[in-house]
């Protein structure tokens, strides 16, 4: 097997990196919807895929996702930003996690779809920019909003 070959320290200095990463990510998100008006709830494991920030009354989650690790397709910061590059070493290793990744986050956002939420995903890259960040949330959380209120009259 082709794991087998990358070095297990070397996979495991990386995996720290994303989730540190990872964290201040969601931190950013975090803060934009508070800072916005809604309240949340994080990693709700009785929500399919326990979405990192979600509200159950209003409908809507949220996944923040290392551009990286699940594959942000035409991401300036993958393409040629140095922590995102696909390792030329194992390369076969990193493409085939990615895609596996990619697969689970897609039926993850289907199964929430089905219960009627909308699912919104913020990719790392976007977070830099604060006021994109503001307005990309604040219009899903609306449109959310809107959807329950046409499901709720309609029946
Ligand atoms: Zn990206």
């Amino acid at each position: 097997m082709e794991s087998d070959i990358v070095n297990s320290a070397v996979r495991r200095r990386m995996m720290q990196a994303v989730q540190r990463d990872g964290t201040d990510i969601e931190v950013a998100v975090r803060r934009v919807v508070r800072l916005l008006g809604h309240r949340y709830r994080l990693n709700r494991r009785n929500l399919p895929g326990s979405p990192d920030l979600s509200n159950e009354k209003a409908r809507w989650a949220i996944f923040v996702h290392g551009c990286f690790w699940h594959g942000h397709p035409h991401c300036a910061k993958t393409k040629g930003g140095r922590r995102g590059r696909i390792p030329v070493a194992n390369r076969g290793f990193w493409e085939r996690k990615i895609a596996s990744n990619r697969l689970r986050d897609a039926s993850k956002a289907k199964s929430l779809s089905e219960l009627g939420f909308r699912v919104l995903t913020i990719w790392e890259c976007e977070v830099q920019n604060s006021e994109h960040l503001q307005s990309k949330i604040g219009t899903f959380i609306r449109s959310a909003a809107q959807q329950k209120r046409q499901i709720g009259t309609s029946t």
